[in-house]
């Protein structure tokens, strides 16, 4: 950490600056002196470094309801779920009384990480990108999450353990991957905040 001698931030709530010692950041917090404000202004901040998920042995996994040994794995960012050998995630042709209700390219899944908490979000859309007019298409039969039919456009989370539908007959549990706390441990990066410029 970079030592600081003494200089001015702006407080985050009432905007005012603040001097700042040392000392302050030491203690990793200073507090607005400035009447009626009195905020704890953080003067560290934590994240994970992104270069752990080049390390991770997986991004979470779809189970397949009806058939749990049916299982199929997620990567990173962009997943189009459908039964096109051209999406990340191919399912089978599941049928139905002789139906399948599962599009081609059925619904998207983005698998985010978010560096603060060092949490997978997985963000989940009905439709996907058609490859050659590269137009979105939504899917014929719909894409539910927990049961709710997912509207034009709409992008919702899907937690751990949260099911997905893919027309309605076909339901698939989320398995989020959960990074072992002390492997994300040695990838926090706590650092100092930057300061604003000395006058
Ligand atoms: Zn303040």
């Amino acid at each position: 950490m970079t030592a600081f001698k003494n200089t001015l931030i702006t407080c985050q709530k009432c905007g005012k600056r603040i001097a700042v010692k040392a000392r302050d950041f030491e203690k990793g917090a200073i507090q607005c002196t400035h009447t009626g404000c009195g905020y704890l202004n953080p003067l560290v901040q934590s994240y994970y470094d992104e270069r752990i998920l080049l390390g991770l042995p997986s991004f979470g996994h779809l189970v397949y309801v009806a058939n749990p040994v049916m299982k199929y794995p997620l990567r990173l960012g962009t997943n189009v779920i459908g039964h096109s050998p051209t999406c990340e995630v191919v399912v089978e042709r599941y049928v139905h009384e002789g139906k399948c209700y599962i599009s081609r390219r059925h619904c998207t899944l983005e698998v985010l990480f978010n560096k603060w908490t060092g949490r997978f979000r997985y963000q989940l859309q009905d439709g996907a990108s058609d490859l050659d007019s590269h137009q979105y298409k939504n899917s014929l039969n719909g894409t539910q999450l927990n049961g709710y039919l997912l509207q034009n456009g709409e992008k919702m989370d899907l937690v751990d353990r949260g099911l997905l539908g893919l027309g309605g007959k076909d339901v698939f549990r989320l398995e989020a991957y959960l990074i072992p706390e002390k492997m994300l441990e040695s990838y926090r990066v706590t650092k100092a905040i930057e300061p604003d410029e000395t006058q």
